[in-house]
């Protein structure tokens, strides 16, 4: 292999594995959908879209991720649950 068929392979290596990369992240986007109240973790966690406990809610907990009104959990992997919510699992953000 010559070193210009060389560069060429990296390069397109490279072009594959971000195309990858951004085509994986934005189907995981896409696959997220909110957490549905009789999903079972849902009913085991006692999951609420909107909290009915003052002072918590998934927006000021440890393991939400999001700014918007919805957000990725560590708990509900893959799924959204909503910044106003509230779970068993509820820890306060340090
Ligand atoms: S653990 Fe529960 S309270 Fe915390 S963000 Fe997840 S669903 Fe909301």
């Amino acid at each position: 292999m010559s070193q210009l068929d060389r560069r060429s392979f990296l390069k397109l290596s490279s072009a594959t594995l971000i195309g990858i990369t951004i085509g994986g992240a934005s189907l995981q986007a896409l696959a997220a959908e909110a957490v549905k109240a009789d999903d079972p973790l849902a009913v085991a966690m006692k999951y609420v879209a909107k909290s009915a406990t003052a002072g918590q809610e998934c927006g000021n907990c440890m393991h939400y991720a999001g700014a918007a009104d919805t957000g990725g959990c560590a708990i509900f992997q893959g799924k959204l649950v909503a910044k106003a919510g509230w779970c068993a699992g509820w820890t306060k953000k340090p």
